[in-house]
């Protein structure tokens, strides 16, 4: 996400960010808008992961050029170039029919961002698009196996926005190039872009809808732990709100269930849950998951309260 002269330009990776904890969609409002920064910078594992990723995309180009495709570079690694320039240089590069566009630039009025690959899917010589235009289909490298939710928004929003820059349909489908395959080397995994397309626009809405909330209004949402966090900038900023506000995730394996049930009945905080009388109050209502369960958390947090103020061993 970035602010420019009070115009903001949404990235791809902020729709699955959105979609995992709309608390983050906030700050990184208020860092681009250069009102609060991280704590922790860089996070080793992100970068780890960063790095890695960059390795396969690499591969990924070697493995295009042994098998003899031709690859129209359009975003070379320190080259400043402004955005306008990558967009009208891809623009030319799906008109001559270039058969991969790597590192193209897309956008539309609100997102801007490099997908990983353009294929061409017309034949040298047969652009089949309006206008003279090649017909093309996005592919992104990922490590993981396991293809996640952000990802296939990422693959969405660019699809949508390579129709827009065509003025023609969808492409049919999105792919995603991961380690692996029959020769050892890579793998596509095969979306079909229209089963997507209304859960990209309904999470693409929310962000807007978020965004816009956010232009002059108060951050209102609070971090609540997802799965994200250990890749997120903002963890250090989280973890010190949740210490502060003794926050009942600091309670080693309580579900996000069991929190909600808990603030319900009024219980917030992890020494609050220590201290919650066994058997449970007759007012308490568990509605949802089991008591056994909400016992154990129970028991850990008397435990983990317990530890903070004496050298304290469950045995
Ligand atoms: S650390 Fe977790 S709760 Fe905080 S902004 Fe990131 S994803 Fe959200």
């Amino acid at each position: 996400m970035k602010i420019k002269k009070n115009s903001i330009r949404l990235a791809p990776t902020d729709l699955g960010k959105h979609l995992s904890c709309r608390h983050l969609t906030g700050l990184d409002y208020l860092r681009a808008k250069g009102e609060r920064k991280p704590q922790l910078p860089v996070l080793p594992l992100a970068e780890t992961l960063q790095r890695l990723g960059e390795k396969h995309e690499a591969d990924y180009v070697e493995h295009l050029k042994r098998s003899g495709r031709q690859i129209v570079q359009i975003r070379k690694p320190d080259e400043k170039v402004r955005d306008a320039e990558l967009l009208a240089a891809t623009v030319v590069a799906m008109k001559q029919g270039a058969e991969i566009i790597y590192q193209g630039a897309l956008a539309d009025d609100l997102f801007f961002g490099l997908p990983d690959f353009l294929r061409r899917m017309d034949e040298a010589g047969k652009p089949t698009g309006p206008d003279g235009f090649y017909r093309y289909e996005v592919l992104d490298t990922k490590l993981s196996r396991e293809t996640r939710a952000g990802s296939v928004l990422q693959l969405a929003v660019y699809s949508h926005m390579l129709a827009q820059t065509q003025k023609s349909d969808l492409p049919a489908r999105m792919i995603v190039v991961q380690p692996g395959g029959p020769d050892n080397a890579f793998q596509e995994d095969v979306y079909q872009t229209a089963h997507f397309s209304a859960f990209y626009r309904q999470v693409r809405a929310r962000l807007v809808g978020s965004v816009a909330a956010l232009d002059g209004g108060p951050l209102e949402t609070e971090p609540d732990p997802v799965e994200h966090c250990n890749l997120c900038l903002w963890r250090a900023d989280c973890y010190r709100f949740w210490k502060d506000a003794d926050h009942l995730s600091l309670v080693a394996g309580i579900t996000r269930l069991q929190r909600r049930v808990l603030v319900e009945n009024g219980i917030e905080t992890l020494a609050a849950l220590a201290k919650l009388p066994v058997p449970l109050p007759q007012s308490f209502e568990l509605k949802r998951g089991t008591m056994a369960s909400l016992l154990r958390s129970r028991e850990q947090a008397r435990v983990q309260d317990r530890g903070r103020t004496e050298l304290y061993f469950e045995t």
